[in-house]
């Protein structure tokens, strides 16, 4: 079997959804998702030349082999990663055909039927939708311009953040994520300090949503690396009474001391590491103890044999893993195949609450992926989720090639 063509198609949801396609001699592909990045797709046709023609089941070699090929462009993390990793997911979306086996299988198979999601939740009514560098963008499906802190105060309250807490509670969630970062001037400068005002607020938030949800939901809290170590204590601490699952990226992510600095000082647990790569990016994290929990992004990280030896790593150290997830059906799926096989997983990220289409971006008997705040994992060959391409069609972003 010998890879003849690699293609891509962008949705744009309230992220990029990019998907790749490896397409082989046998007539077979397989489909990966990545995580968005500026200029990911000319990144992707420029990576397939490094393995046409190669056989697409050594999926450890091939991944290597465009490793090594990029890496004056990425030697340790970045858009050649994202690349790398969808094309990665879709060597085992292929390989998982050829051999009529799911990938769970193909991994040693699996701990679990049903793998647990949390609903990361925003503040009240709003839609959102990021461009490639992050910046909000209103396509044709996102008809209600997004809410900010400053256009909609209600909602960006301990009261609007109770209702919608008590919202994703009837959706059927057992765990869910609010940030706390966005009312404190973060786009304009991050690890600004807080005035004691701002910490207040935002501790206020948190105990709104927990007794809005009572004391069996899990609430994780994201800071997205805005603040120093002396203002996130003080939030850590102030969030102790409410037993978080966990508090999110308190502090940047390159100076993994300072991270361990506010780990070791407080009750409140702390995860990290959708900014990380490959198992290198986690070992310092891990061996140090710098997190209670670690949150890998598996549509970035490096693919799924790298996912694995991440999560591996991170179970010989007792820490377990919490993925993040910013992915369509398609890729959420994918995380969940993982996620599936792993002794120490604790919960995966649903990010697409309100996207309209989520589900209809996958093909089949239009069943909600999600339910009762679990994916199922079947027996179908591969990942077993195959994209709809009339309704992606629908949402392709302008400019881009679909397939
Ligand atoms: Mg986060």
């Amino acid at each position: 079997m010998k890879i003849t063509a690699i293609k891509t198609a962008v949705v744009e949801a309230n992220f990029d959804w990019t998907f790749v396609r490896v397409y082989t001699d046998q007539g077979l592909y397989g489909t990966g998702e990545c995580f968005f990045a500026p200029g990911l797709t000319a990144t992707i046709k420029d990576i397939a030349e490094v393995v046409l023609g190669q056989d697409p089941r050594n999926i450890d070699y091939l991944t290597k082999l465009m490793r090594r090929a990029t890496s004056c462009a990425g030697a340790t993390g970045g858009t050649v990663f994202h690349a790398i990793t969808g094309i990665e997911f879709a060597l085992w979306d292929l390989l998982g055909k050829h051999l009529k086996a799911p990938v769970w299988q193909l991994l040693g198979g699996k701990w679990r039927d049903q793998v647990r999601i949390y609903a990361d939740s925003h503040g009240g009514h709003t839609l959102e939708s990021l461009g490639p560098c992050t910046l909000p963008r209103t396509p044709d499906w996102c008809k209600v311009q997004a809410g900010t802190a400053e256009t909609d105060q209600e909602s960006f309250s301990p009261k609007g953040y109770a209702d919608m807490a008590r919202q994703v509670v009837a959706k059927g969630f057992t765990a869910l994520k609010f940030d706390i970062d966005i009312f404190t001037g973060h786009h304009k400068c991050e690890t600004r300090p807080l005035t004691s005002d701002e910490i207040q607020f935002q501790i206020s938030l948190v105990k709104a949503v927990r007794e809005a949800v009572g004391p069996k939901m899990d609430i994780a809290i994201d800071c997205h690396w805005r603040y120093n170590i002396n203002d996130v204590l003080k939030i850590a601490w102030g969030c102790e009474p409410y037993n978080l699952m966990w508090l999110e990226d308190p502090t940047p992510p390159e100076n993994v001391e300072n991270l361990a600095l506010v780990t070791r000082q407080t009750k409140t647990p702390i995860c990290t590491g959708e900014n990380a790569y490959t198992v290198h990016g986690f070992r310092h994290l891990v061996q140090t103890n710098a997190c209670h929990i670690i949150a890998p992004d598996f549509q970035k990280a490096g693919g799924v044999l790298e996912a694995r030896r991440i999560a591996d790593m991170a179970d010989a150290y007792f820490i377990p893993i919490a993925p993040h997830c910013i992915a369509s059906p398609i890729g959420t799926m994918q995380s969940a195949h993982i996620c599936a096989t792993l002794p120490n997983f604790l919960v995966l990220e649903f990010h697409a609450m309100d996207v309209p289409f989520f589900d209809a971006m996958a093909a089949g008997d239009g069943r909600p992926l999600i339910q009762n705040g679990h994916v199922t994992i079947t027996d179908k060959p591969g990942f077993g989720i195959e994209l709809n391409e009339e309704a992606a069609r629908e949402y392709a972003k302008p400019g881009e090639n679909f397939f």
